[in-house]
């Protein structure tokens, strides 16, 4: 048995049927929820007290919002994009707008702020304004970017 696959993982109807829309397998979640826990390296909402992680494994990044009550997670919603955040853990080329977020970095224990950070797919990079964390680096790329504005980037690139 892999170790993901002991992430026990409750998916509700309507969030399934979103994966399958997505193409996100039940074991892509499991593995970025694996991945966060082990590791720590996830965001924390204040207002909500969801997580939300994410796992590279391949050439997509796979995104995980859930709910851990003691060993057992339910997923709030799952999403994907392949294109890359381009982070070398250097955040002081980053220019800060100063607003916060409701996200807090766990492992810094810090909330994210607007930052300019740099976005890559295939050779194009793409600077971009997004909530990420100061400390280590972690940049977070919402449902609404990765679904609307990324999907549509990643569409034209491909047309090219
Ligand atoms: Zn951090």
């Amino acid at each position: 048995m892999n170790a993901y696959e002991q992430i026990s993982l409750q998916i509700p109807g309507e969030v399934e049927r979103l994966m399958e829309d997505r193409s996100i397998l039940r074991e892509d979640a499991q593995k970025v929820i694996l991945h966060a826990e082990t590791t720590g390296r996830k965001l924390l909402n204040s207002a909500t007290g969801h997580f939300l992680a994410f796992h590279r494994p391949k050439a997509v990044t796979y995104w995980a919002e859930y709910v851990r009550t003691g060993d057992d997670y339910r997923l709030v919603t799952a999403y994907s994009h392949r294109m890359a955040m381009k982070s070398s853990g250097s955040t002081q080329e980053w220019v800060k707008s100063g607003s916060g977020s409701e996200w807090l970095c766990n492992q810094c224990q810090a909330p994210l702020e607007e930052q300019t950070v740099r976005l890559q797919y295939m050779q194009s990079i793409f600077p971009i304004t997004l909530p990420a964390c100061s400390g280590c680096g972690f940049i977070l790329v919402t449902e609404e970017l990765a679904t609307g504005k990324l999907a549509a980037a990643e569409q034209a690139l491909e047309d090219k």
